[in-house]
């Protein structure tokens, strides 16, 4: 008897409808993956600034380590021994840079949304999330025991209804929003949402950067930096793994509730924490995000181009960012766009479900810095030849 005969099945199943998911080795090179023999521009990276790529800053960072400070593991969760000196003074760091009293450092932007909504949201709250958050954070409010409404994307007239009607029923509301969405490359109200937030005391707001953090803001903050509105989220959390080229989710917050979620997050307290050599890097690279004004405005000047590029080929369009999805609807096309466009030199993957709905399988543009003007015209010109197929 095959015991695993009804995973094969669902496998199976899985491939017929073009979502069945491999790992491919990959080799980087620059702004460029060697994978199956092949030399491609990497589309399908978050390393937006480019700093991942960037082998003079790991140089610089080598030789300014310290080699106690190279420590491959904390050999415990930060609440035993593992609460290295390096820790404090990264958060430290964060608060100052975001002007707020508290931050607090996950393994990483899974952890972060995972365990925050459970630790703050009981039954007497409600998150109140839009319908394109993340898969974390819709994990989180799963594993929380809050009640929960989903808004339509983007729709402030809903959640503002909803926020009417609901606020006076519950203790507490939490709307759970990003700022840049990672499927649509859309970015969120930020203001608007902050407006709601302040309309009643007992609304809080959640904000997930992952996608704007290092990407948007004069020093790099992210969106909220941008639209002015750092001070009115109460949960603005962000993540290293992307544009920050490091690994971890943060959160910048009050003391109390940086308090609170030490005693109270399970994912914090039941987890070893990240190597300090990690902490020692993403201490450099903070020391450098202000600086990384070029990056920034390079990386905006080749989204605008790919952007309009897709545009004048008649692709609609909502981004309005560096991510860049192209949606080509059923999933096996969304396979074939994207083997052809490697074929043709450039590394993008298909999107399908359940990371996106049924029926909106797309590609999905990552752009980074480290790209140039040059790449993107081709990239746009073999897309006009695969579609127009
Ligand atoms: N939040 C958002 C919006 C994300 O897109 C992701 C990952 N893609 C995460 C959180 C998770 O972050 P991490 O990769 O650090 O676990």
């Amino acid at each position: 008897m095959d015991r695993d005969a009804y995973l094969k099945e669902e496998l199976c199943r899985l491939e017929s409808e073009g979502n069945l998911r491999h790992l491919t080795p990959a080799g980087h090179e620059g702004s460029h993956v060697i994978a199956e023999g092949r030399k491609m521009l990497n589309l399908s990276s978050n390393d937006y600034l480019g700093l991942a790529a960037d082998v003079s800053l790991r140089r610089e960072f080598m030789e300014r380590l310290d080699p106690g400070d190279f420590v491959m593991s904390s050999s415990s969760s930060r609440s035993l021994s593992g609460e290295f000196p390096v820790y404090g003074q990264v958060e430290d760091k964060l608060s100052e840079m975001f002007g707020k009293e508290a931050a607090l450092v996950f393994n990483s932007g899974y952890h972060m949304n995972l365990g925050i909504l459970p630790a703050v949201a009981g039954k007497d709250t409600l998150v109140v999330a839009d319908k394109l958050v993340h898969a974390s954070m819709i994990d989180g409010i799963r594993l929380s025991a809050a009640g929960a409404i989903r808004f339509r994307h983007n729709d402030m007239t809903q959640l503002g209804n909803i926020l009417e009607k609901e606020h006076g029923r519950h203790r507490r509301i939490i709307i759970a929003a990003e700022s840049v969405y990672s499927m649509d490359g859309d970015r969120a109200d930020l203001r608007m949402l902050c407006e709601f937030k302040k309309r009643y005391d007992n609304v809080f707001l959640y904000v997930d950067e992952a996608h704007a953090f290092g990407v948007f803001g004069e020093n790099g903050l992210g969106l909220a930096e941008e639209q002015g509105c750092i001070r009115d989220i109460d949960y603005l959390c962000g993540t290293f793994g992307k544009a920050l080229a490091s690994m971890g989710g943060f959160v910048v917050c009050s003391r109390t509730v940086r308090e609170y979620l030490i005693n109270r997050m399970r994912p914090f307290i039941f987890s070893t924490a990240l190597p300090p050599v990690n902490w020692r890097w993403t201490e450099f690279l903070l020391g450098k995000l202000s600086g990384m004004k070029d990056r920034r405005e390079h990386l905006a000047m080749l989204s605008a181009r790919l952007r309009s590029g897709l545009e004048d080929l008649g692709f609609g369009m909502v981004s309005d960012t560096q991510i860049v999805p192209l949606t080509a609807g059923e999933s096996k096309v969304a396979v074939r766009l994207a083997s052809e466009l490697q074929a043709a030199g450039f590394f993008v993957l298909p999107v399908r479900p359940p990371t996106v709905p049924e029926g909106s399988s797309r590609l999905r543009f990552s752009l980074t810095a480290g790209m140039t003007a040059a790449d993107i015209a081709a990239l746009t010109d073999a897309v006009r030849k695969i579609t127009a197929l």
